[in-house]
């Protein structure tokens, strides 16, 4: 068999292997001995060095192994709930081990075994040690005694029947029978130039390191032999991604757009500020983007507030003025309506018509609307993200705008492609994407950032408060109130049960409503509302009709009320990090000092208490973005049903972030030197996209 033969092996050929063991590898992705090789153990152990149970001390993990001398199960005094205990000793001396509520185990653990055990060893009545609900491996077989202690060993995730100790055994068996000579997909010169191991000898010390391998590094993932592993994927990644730069490179759209003076002018006309530096600098890579043969793919980030939308608006000027059509895509019908008022006010002293296309456009309006986009006669139609999916047809669509959306509008770029459009694409999002992420994983798309916002602004003076000083903060916002100002109330949405939400919101309300602030007027705002009833509240609260609006969190990004200066957000424990910055970004829009109030509950977890802290701390939403990643790790950063978002297999995208530069860089080196051809470009694209499993989105 060749070596990619053996690779490639199913694994329910594999010896101790049946089908329903086959069956739950096949649940956890592990298909292959190349699934089961390039999975990394969750751990590792040290069990060279067990530690004599005569020397343990309470406080720590430790791993012992000896022998089970006794094992019973016990009652308690709570109805149904068993304990089992072994005593299990060393030679050293004996130790107790307890697992609560596992009464099945007294089949499992019995008398006589020789067994490995892992947890947290601590104090239990009278000066006596226990460890307590240990992980635990029975060393049954004389030969496996080799392989599961007496060396640093893996510690494998549990999947379905494979036990972490099966899975050791499994790859221990498959390592023997591996050819040294391994096929690499890395190239040799930079393997060898990054001084990296080759790739058998890197699968062998990462699943069974030298006895002189150092357990922190392992435990980090950060020795010489796993981290080749990681840049291996990490490089494969990132030459498709730059694969994808280069054949978007090759592709042309229907017009390219130019630029005179005579549309300088048309759009100094439009403009009612002067634009801060980062605007100004956003708009010349926009502009030189249109201008160029290529379709743009860019995504315009920049906090809350800093002004994304006539940087846009301008964009869109451009290619009207050049007879070309603009589609505005907003992520909701509210936020479109926003964006169409305030670019119909705009535009007006332009010769553009604007049009909005919304769900409750009335059947005859749209038939209409959809007979002048065709015709060309509308060049800007403002919409939710479902316009360009729809049967809208437009006489000729130059510039496709998404507001807010982080997933670079993969359904958008999807459906013009299948039309046959080609447009310039603009994404925006305040929710940024921390550079040295961006960079790496959308090498394909272009970014352009805004730091800083308009000048004038006060910056949000933000304070977290326990519940017990509620009464403070209502003091407080009285006076706000008193001076005209408006102000909201979040809930957080619990999303097991809107019911529940919406009675913790409503009750809120009335609250407030008869007996904190009765004087003023109070609305409610949350999710179960018809659409034209959840507008009339936005509506009523945005003139000023309503004082303090109590609401769940729909109040969307994007919404704009200069005169709401006040925000409470209840139980800001629960909120993620980018949530809350983006909730409070509702304030601090006007030329008035706002605030926000993050009340919670306590006591705070450790990650809610650095949440609050980070709030409290700044206002930046770059530096928001980077606490948030690492507070929480890319998967939740991004929603976990975030699409588009690669399935790796080794790489973690905060832990490998330097590694991730690295291929990139060596990448783009070798895709330069090596310059593949169309067809060996095109293969690279595929394994690629089957591999990551990436959603079409360049
Ligand atoms: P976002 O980037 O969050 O979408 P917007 O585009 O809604 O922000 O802009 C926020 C507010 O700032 C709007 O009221 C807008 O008119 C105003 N604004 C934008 N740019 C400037 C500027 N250069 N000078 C003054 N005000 C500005
Ligand atoms: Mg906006």
């Amino acid at each position: 068999m060749s070596a990619e033969d053996v690779l490639a092996t199913s694994l329910q050929y594999l010896k101790g292997v049946g089908p329903r063991r086959a069956a739950d590898l096949e649940r956890a992705g592990l298909h292959t001995i190349e699934d089961l090789l390039y999975r990394f153990p969750i751990r590792y152990e040290d069990r060279s060095r067990l530690q004599p149970i005569s020397s343990l001390k309470p406080g720590l993990p430790a791993s012992i192994s000896g022998r089970v001398i006794a094992a019973g199960l016990r009652s308690t005094r709570r109805p149904g709930f068993k304990i089992f205990e072994a005593a299990i000793d060393d030679g050293s001396k004996s130790i107790r081990a307890v697992w609560l509520n596992q009464p099945y185990l007294k089949d499992i653990v019995v008398r006589g075994q020789q067994v490995v055990l892992y947890g947290p060893v601590e104090m239990y009545g009278g000066g006596a040690l226990q460890i307590l609900n240990p992980q635990f491996e029975i060393l049954d077989d004389e030969d496996g005694a080799l392989i599961h202690t007496g060396r640093i060993v893996p510690i494998y995730e549990k999947t379905g029947s494979v036990t972490p100790k099966m899975q050791r055994r499994l790859v221990f068996d498959v390592l023997q029978t591996l050819p040294p000579e391994l096929p690499d997909p890395l190239p040799d010169d930079i393997r060898l130039r990054l001084q990296m191991p080759a790739r058998a000898a890197a699968l062998h010390a990462t699943h069974f390191p030298p006895a002189d391998a150092p357990l922190d590094a392992l435990n980090r993932f950060a020795t010489r032999a796993q981290q080749r592993l990681i840049f291996e994927e990490a490089f494969l990644f990132q030459l498709g991604v730059l694969a994808r730069r280069h054949a978007a490179a090759a592709e042309r759209k229907a017009t390219v757009v130019h630029v005179d003076d005579r549309i300088r002018e048309s759009a100094r006309k439009v403009l009612p500020f002067k634009l801060t530096n980062g605007q100004r600098q956003a708009l010349k890579e926009i502009v030189d983007d249109l201008r160029r043969p290529q379709p743009m793919n860019r995504l315009l980030q920049g906090d809350v507030g800093a002004g994304k939308t006539i940087v846009a608006l301008l964009a869109a000027l451009v290619e009207m003025e050049n007879e070309l059509q603009v589609a505005f895509m907003a992520p909701t019908e509210i936020l479109a309506e926003q964006h169409f008022l305030n670019i119909s006010r705009l535009l007006a002293p332009s010769r553009f018509r604007v049009a909005l296309l919304t769900g409750s456009t009335s059947a005859a309006a749209r038939r209409e609307q959809l007979a002048e986009i065709a015709s060309g006669a509308i060049p800007l139609v403002v919409g939710t993200h479902a316009l360009v999916q729809g049967d809208v047809q437009f006489h000729r669509l130059g510039l496709a705008i998404i507001d807010e959306q982080h997933r670079f509008g993969v359904l958008q770029r999807a459906t013009l492609r299948e039309k046959g459009l080609r447009p310039d694409v603009l994404v925006m999002t305040a929710t940024p994407i921390p550079r040295t992420l961006a960079l790496t994983l959308y090498g394909d798309l272009d970014v352009s950032s805004i730091r800083e916002l308009p000048a004038g602004r006060l910056p949000i003076t933000t304070a977290a408060k326990p519940e017990s000083r509620r009464e403070e903060i209502y003091e407080f916002v009285r006076q706000q109130l008193d001076a005209g100002r408006q102000m909201y109330v979040i809930y957080p949405l619990v999303e097991e049960s809107a019911k529940v939400d919406v009675r913790a919101a409503t009750e809120m309300a009335d609250t407030l409503a008869n007996v904190v602030f009765p004087q003023y007027r109070v609305g409610l705002l949350h999710g179960r509302m018809k659409a034209d009833a959840k507008d009339r509240v936005m509506k009523a609260f945005a003139v000023g009709e309503i004082d303090v609006l109590v609401s769940t969190t729909v109040v969307e990004v994007g919404i704009d009320v200069p005169n709401a200066s006040v925000m409470i957000v209840e139980h800001a424990e629960r909120f993620g990090l980018s949530q809350l910055h983006q909730l409070r970004g509702r304030v601090g829009r006007g030329a008035h000092q706002s605030y926000a109030f993050l009340v919670y509950q306590s006591p705070l977890s450790d990650e809610a208490r650095e949440r609050l802290k980070a709030m409290t701390e700044t206002t930046d939403g770059f530096e928001i973005a980077e606490r948030d990643l690492q507070l929480r790790g890319p998967g939740d950063f991004f929603g976990t049903r975030q699409a588009g978002l690669p399935t790796f297999r080794l790489v973690d995208l905060v832990r490998d972030r330097d590694l991730l530069d690295t291929a990139y860089r060596e990448a783009e080196r070798y895709i330069d030197t090596a310059a593949p051809s169309a067809a060996a470009r095109d293969k690279l694209m595929t394994t690629w996209e089957q591999r990551f499993r990436l959603i079409e989105i360049g």
